[in-house]
């Protein structure tokens, strides 16, 4: 059977503030976030079995997506603890949605999260190609599997 690739895009919205940035995404501020991940695989290939020439079911690659990622994401607001103690109460007065990692939520980090929670999560028969991520229209981070092994 061939080698395939499929992709299922994603949306969410999130608020985030880079800590000592020098402009403005220092300020909370939210973005339209796309998210496109990229499996490969080979269909399986078994006549009667419910998946039949299916890497992985779109039906069930946005459970799982939406059950880790989009509804832990959507509408949040995603800090780094490089805010101390005090300035991550102010931010949890502003919501109830607040989210603090141990990394600056740029794009390129939020990606590599994303990977991390991913990665263990699919089925054996197919594997984690590339995930891309915008942060607006015109621009993207994207992670690739052969980048790192
Ligand atoms: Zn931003």
């Amino acid at each position: 059977m061939p080698e395939i690739r499929i992709t299922k895009k994603f949306h969410f919205e999130m608020a985030h503030v880079l800590h000592g940035y020098d402009g403005l995404c220092q300020n909370i501020h939210g973005h339209s976030y796309g998210l496109e991940i990229t499996l490969s695989g080979k269909p399986i290939n078994s006549p009667g079995h419910p998946k039949d020439g299916m890497i992985m079911d779109f039906h069930e690659l946005k459970m799982l997506v939406n059950k880790h990622i989009i509804q832990v994401f959507d509408h949040s607001l995603l800090i780094s603890n490089r805010f101390n103690e005090e300035q991550q109460k102010a931010f949890r007065e502003v919501t109830s949605r607040l989210f603090v990692v141990e990394f600056q939520p740029t794009t390129e980090n939020i990606l590599v999260y994303i990977a991390s929670i991913l990665l263990p999560l699919l089925p054996e028969n197919v594997s984690l190609y590339s995930i891309r991520l915008y942060e607006t229209a015109t621009s993207y981070a994207e992670w690739f599997a052969t980048d790192n092994p």
